[in-house]
């Protein structure tokens, strides 16, 4: 399998995973444009992707969902709340609910060549989910949008060799910074996201020894920066664990692409 980081972050996420003879998207929070291009630079047909898998249904995942599915019939899968979400924001009735396909946590399917895995996050939407996926040769693990991680959440990361996770601020940023106080708590529950600190634990649980990459992805534009948040990381992991340069550290960055790289 391929992957690539179409843009991440909390303006917009959206990413694409491809194998011989399958593509699909995790979530479309960026506009039809931005998709499209990064889809056509990656070589690859926005009407030929066989899924766009959504995660949850705040704006920065399904922001551009509805004008795409207006162009490309293309099937989406997300819970059965998160899609009834989905339809309730669509006010016109643009977007096609018979593309929907309702999925539960815990319950795999197939997309083309495609082994997916979606489990729960804890995160202040409907009813959240992340995503494993596998093509029987490797695994890429994708968990953004959690406030916290737990045992669960790890017993489906484990085995990944490519790991994206949310490291999305830095909690002296943050404390120090401009958002207001219910807001800077709802950030730090355990239904907000995860803290550079936080996603370098989580990594420190997963690191056997079929991890090859790791992004770090989903970062805030007020309370993190991309060097911040690779150095938190690194030192964290150094201290813990010792030498990391068996596998690559990637920042996920807002405005820019990711390489393809093979999972
Ligand atoms: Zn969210
Ligand atoms: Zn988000």
């Amino acid at each position: 399998m391929k992957f690539c980081c179409i843009a991440s972050g909390s303006s917009g996420n959206c990413e694409y995973v491809g194998s011989e003879s399958t593509g699909l998207l995790i979530d479309a929070g960026i506009s039809t444009k931005r998709i499209t291009c990064g889809l056509e630079s990656l070589g690859v047909k926005p009407e030929g992707l066989d899924a766009i898998l959504v995660t949850h249904e705040h704006s920065d995942h399904i922001k551009g969902l509805e004008v795409f599915l207006s162009r490309h019939h293309v099937p989406v899968y997300a819970t059965m709340a998160t899609l009834d979400a989905i339809a309730a924001l669509d006010k016109k009735n643009r977007i096609d609910t018979s593309l929907f396909n309702p999925v539960k946590p815990d319950n795999a399917f197939v997309v083309g060549d495609i082994d997916v895995m979606p489990f729960s996050i804890s995160h202040d939407a409907k009813d959240p989910i992340c995503y494993t996926l596998s093509d029987g040769d490797s695994k890429l693990g994708l968990a953004t949008d959690l406030g916290t991680f737990d045992d669960y959440i790890i017993s489906h990361l484990e085995g990944s060799s490519t790991l994206f996770l949310e490291s999305n601020y830095d909690r002296s940023m943050l404390e120090a910074g401009p958002y207001p106080y219910m807001l800077k708590q709802r950030i730090i529950s355990s239904h907000g996201h995860l803290s550079n600190d936080m996603c370098a634990r989580l990594i420190l649980h997963l690191l056997g020894r079929s991890v090859k990459n790791v992004y770090l992805g989903h970062l805030s534009k007020e309370n993190n920066y991309p060097e911040l948040a690779y150095e938190t990381v690194k030192c964290e992991l150094n201290l813990e664990y010792g030498d990391i340069s068996r596998f690559n550290i990637k920042t996920a960055r807002r405005d820019e692409m990711s390489c393809m790289s093979a999972v």
